[in-house]
């Protein structure tokens, strides 16, 4: 089957993402998924009790919408 721009791919995530780029060899796509991926969590300490002994520390999950990802076929 050809793909061409616009089609739909599965991202790496198992998403509904939109072919944007191929390459002139067919062998690495590009598509831009719009869903949320999970990127990273970063600790962040709360400095209103960083003072005392077992302070809290907040986790802020980061996530991505509108991925570009590359996938070779
Ligand atoms: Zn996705």
């Amino acid at each position: 089957m050809e793909l061409k721009v616009g089609d739909i791919f599965e991202c790496p995530e198992g998403h509904e993402a939109t072919i944007v780029w191929i390459s002139e060899d067919k062998k690495v796509i590009a598509v831009r998924c719009p869903h949320k991926h999970f990127s990273k969590v970063v600790k962040v300490a709360d400095t209103k009790s960083a003072m005392s002994r077992h302070y809290p520390r907040k986790e802020r999950e980061i996530y991505v919408e509108n991925m570009v990802f590359l996938i070779k076929m």
